[in-house]
């Protein structure tokens, strides 16, 4: 048999655990103290392996560890590395013969096969997506969720006190959950508390720290509540107003005069729930120019999904800024590889979990940004012994 053939495919799922527990956001009760990484491994009878996680696929309602191995059984086994995309040199120009509809659907499953090509080519992701763009890829702390609950004593304090940590761990940027009168308080009360954190960490970190919100569409319904919002903290000088509403013309048109009203210079960003992008509604948002930035998530959606995005996004100013929370720490080389090579890309999301099972030793955090000193696909391998230590026996294999 050819040693690029692929012959094994795996799935293991694997803590990824964060650094403090996370607390709600506007609709989903607390997040935790960690999530599992649905960690897959692809594997060439020459011992070339691809990694990916299955995060978005096992979150469906009917998926289950049977299913997605069928899955992989049937994307993988049995075809030649070579064969799962389409190069032109370095560069992939598209999936793989007979691959197109599933990696569009399962688009995680197209991060596998770059990180499986690149390694068998000896070619790191950044190249095969056309090269480096930047030096470097700047990350904000993404875990200020709803933290006043957990600590009622402090309150926005606890907030403002973990932006500091923030700080202090060397990040510039933070973005903060907002949208607490959606559920979990009266709708007014819930903006007034998201006035309160917003101020709390902007006089906790300074002028200089870059601060972003994202309400998990905690204003639907309250528009007039949301131009309190905008108004009372355009002097924090937020740079992003994230899924403030849900998707809809009307509604960020709304937005827009708003944050114009009140001499905010906050962009509009949204799309991390658009699951098959573009779809109708963001093109309509991005036609008319009612948004700035648009986040499907990088994980779930891949490599040659973001590609299609970022053609279809070209001849608009829309930055890409792709969701990666609920990525464990995989989704740092998967939004660094993406953002390194990207011209258009804003900042990386970060949950900050450490990495506990793969070697990263060509990734580097320092200075508010993600660097890589190369290494072939994603440039991260499974650190053998601590996974034969502890996770080998949770590991499912399919052969063929
Ligand atoms: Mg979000």
């Amino acid at each position: 048999m050819a040693a690029d053939v692929i012959t094994q495919a795996s799935v293991t799922p694997v803590p990824a655990w964060y650094a403090k527990e996370l607390g709600k956001n506007a609709y989903a009760d607390n997040i935790g103290s960690m999530r599992l990484e649905w960690v897959v491994r692809i594997r060439t009878a020459g011992g070339v392996e691809g990694l990916t996680i299955a995060n978005s696929y096992m979150r469906r309602p009917d998926a289950s560890v049977a299913s997605l191995l069928s899955l992989l059984r049937e994307l993988f086994l049995g075809r030649k590395a070579s064969e799962l995309v389409s190069m032109n040199g370095k560069a992939v120009v598209g999936p793989g013969r007979s691959l197109e509809v599933a990696f569009r659907e399962h688009g995680w499953a197209s991060i596998g096969a770059f990180d499986l090509v690149g390694k068998s080519l000896d070619v790191s992701c950044v190249e095969m997506l056309g090269g480096p763009a930047r030096e470097s890829v700047e990350a904000y702390d993404s875990t200020l969720y709803f933290q006043d609950f957990l600590n009622p004593e402090l309150g926005a304090g606890q907030c403002a006190m973990e932006a500091r940590e923030a700080v202090q761990a060397g990040y510039r940027q933070i973005k903060i959950k907002t949208g607490r009168g959606g559920r979990w308080m009266l709708p007014e009360a819930g903006m007034r508390r998201d006035v309160e954190v917003v101020h709390a960490i902007r006089d906790a970190v300074g002028p200089d720290v870059r601060l972003m919100v994202d309400a998990n569409f905690g204003y639907d319904g309250h528009l007039p509540l949301l131009e309190d919002f905008v108004r009372e903290t355009a002097p924090d000088d937020l740079f992003w107003l994230e899924e403030m509403i849900t998707a809809d013309v009307a509604g960020y048109r709304a937005l827009r005069t708003m944050v114009e009203r009140h001499g905010s210079r906050a962009l509009l960003v949204c799309g991390e729930v658009d699951r098959s992008p573009i779809s109708p509604v963001w093109l309509d948002l991005i036609r008319e120019k009612l948004i700035d930035g648009y986040q499907p998530d990088i994980v779930s959606q891949g490599f040659l999904n973001w590609l299609s995005i970022e053609r279809s996004l070209e001849a608009s100013a829309i930055l890409g800024i792709p969701h990666d929370f609920g990525n464990g720490v995989f989704g740092v080389p998967a939004g660094v590889a993406w953002g390194l090579a990207n011209h258009r890309f804003a900042v990386l999301e970060s949950e900050r979990s450490p990495s506990v099972i793969y070697d990263m030793d060509g990734y580097r955090f320092a200075d508010g940004a993600w660097s890589y000193s190369g290494g072939p696909g994603l440039g991260i391998s499974i650190d053998e012994e601590t996974w034969g230590r502890t996770h080998a026996r949770h590991e499912t294999t399919v052969e063929g």
